[in-house]
């Protein structure tokens, strides 16, 4: 948006005396504030407004699905022109950016020190909001660059990195200490935090373990997970990896299991690679997905095809396939080790919704399979820690009061790790509630040392 857009599109909002955009935004931001500032022209009270709310608008403005959060409950969608509110998000957040706008002071880090672990969007938001309120935040990040998900597991189409890295560096005015290469277990235990000193320490891990899918083939040369080859390719992009070690190649037939935003990610970031062909096989149709409808739509049109009630049974590799087609050739080395089809079973929707194997079996020719079924938190902290309870898929257990504290006092958590991958903004709710939590706690803590040494 250029500003007359920005400023003719704020002056469209009705300034509404119940604001339903605002009860559609998971983190309540000040929508109709905010908007009213930019249509005066004020961005910079536009801006801090925004700041007071969210860490990262820059981010929000570019992947939250408004349509089926703020922008869905505007009064003025029901006429099918709503306000475009996540691109005015989107225009302050650069404008302020550019114009190097700061409305918020460093934190004094006089209420109390808190490291927190892990740096994607929960880690961020309870980072920012602590920093704040004037507590001394240290984030410590596995990576050797900050940012999780936002940087490694959203494709660069769906969100630029730059904007990843200047929103981070927006939490450096905060006063937030980040510190990269530190891995718990190997470099640090949550034991080794309260040592030095920290009232409380926040576990925004993440869900970094994928699922795999224990079916015969398993082993073949050719079967990626989602996460991973996001990964590898935005560190190919950086130029911190050879291209070819992306594991995709021009003109190969690329399958991606799931129907989740990062299968849909998935499947962009592989034609944007220069597959031929690039489908999607789900064991559901196409009512069911679960990604949002927008990246859906997208990928349909960026050429993705679909192929519904599809249950893979089997990976086949050359031979396999050549037996089956009947080709005979002379034998090659890579014959039993690469992957070159997968079988899959027919599924039927029945009339009252079940879905039963029926229709025999189909084998679809690929030279790589995505999977994107899932991904699960990894174990180290809770292996290195005594005393924090996962639930049976391996999920942390954490409390209401104070909010988000785990069953081992002064260690907070949310996100992923705590509630199974969400999008980017139900992360930074459930983040903003536990800051307030870990604030909550700290303060209780330092007030009963305080009578104590009375
Ligand atoms: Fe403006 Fe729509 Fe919110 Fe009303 S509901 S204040 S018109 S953005």
């Amino acid at each position: 948006m250029t500003m007359s857009e920005a400023i003719n599109e704020a002056r469209r909002c009705l300034n509404c005396a119940r604001p339903t955009c605002r009860t559609g935004c998971p983190i309540a931001n000040n929508i109709p504030q905010f908007i009213r500032a930019l249509s005066e022209g004020n961005i910079g009270l536009a801006y801090e407004t925004i700041a007071e709310r969210s860490n990262l608008p820059a981010i929000c403005g570019r992947v939250c699905p408004h349509e089926r959060q703020c922008e869905a409950h505007c009064v003025l969608t029901k006429n099918k022109h709503g306000i475009e509110i996540g691109s005015l998000e989107m225009f302050i957040a650069d404008f302020a950016h550019e114009n190097n706008l700061k409305p918020l002071p460093p934190s004094t880090g006089k209420r109390g020190k808190v490291a927190v672990i892990g740096s994607g969007p929960a880690g961020l938001t309870v980072a920012g909001d602590l920093a704040k309120m004037n507590f001394a935040v240290t984030i410590l990040e596995g990576q050797s660059e900050p940012g999780g998900i936002l940087l490694f597991g959203i494709p660069e189409f769906r969100l630029q990195k730059d904007v990843v890295r200047r929103e981070i560096t927006e939490l450096l005015h905060l006063g937030v200490e980040i510190k990269t290469n530190m891995l718990v277990g190997p470099d640090f235990t949550v034991d080794d935090l309260f040592e030095q000193g920290y009232d409380a320490v926040f576990m925004g891990t993440g869900t970094s373990l994928p699922r795999t899918l224990d079916i015969p083939g398993k082993e073949l040369s050719g079967i990626l997970t989602a996460t991973y080859f996001l990964r590898m390719v935005v560190l190919s992009d950086s130029g911190k990896l050879d291209e070819s070690e992306t594991l995709l190649h021009d003109g190969d037939n690329v399958v991606v299991i799931g129907a989740g935003n990062v299968a849909m990610d998935a499947a962009r970031t592989a034609i944007r690679r220069g597959a031929e062909n690039v489908t999607i096989v789900y064991h559901k149709t196409e009512a069911e997905i679960s990604s949002f409808p927008s990246e859906y739509e997208a990928a349909v049109k960026e050429g993705v095809q679909f192929n519904f009630l599809k249950q893979p049974i089997a990976y086949l590799n050359k031979k396999q396939m050549r037996a089956l087609n009947n080709i005979r050739r002379k034998p090659a080395e890579s014959d039993e080790t690469d992957l070159a089809g997968l079988l899959v079973q027919n599924i039927t929707k029945t009339d009252d919704g079940q879905f039963v194997t029926e229709g025999g079996q189909e084998v679809i020719p690929c030279d790589c399979v995505i999977l994107a079924i899932g991904q699960r938190p990894a174990a180290r902290i809770v292996s290195t820690t005594k005393g924090i309870q996962v639930d049976d898929r391996g999920f942390v257990i954490t409390r209401e009061r104070p909010y988000g504290m785990t069953t081992r006092a002064g260690v907070f958590s949310s996100g992923d790790v705590v509630h199974g991958p969400a999008t980017v903004v139900l992360a930074m709710k459930e983040s903003k509630k536990v800051a307030a939590g870990i604030a909550q706690y700290i303060d209780a803590k330092k007030l009963l040392e305080d009578c104590c040494e009375d």
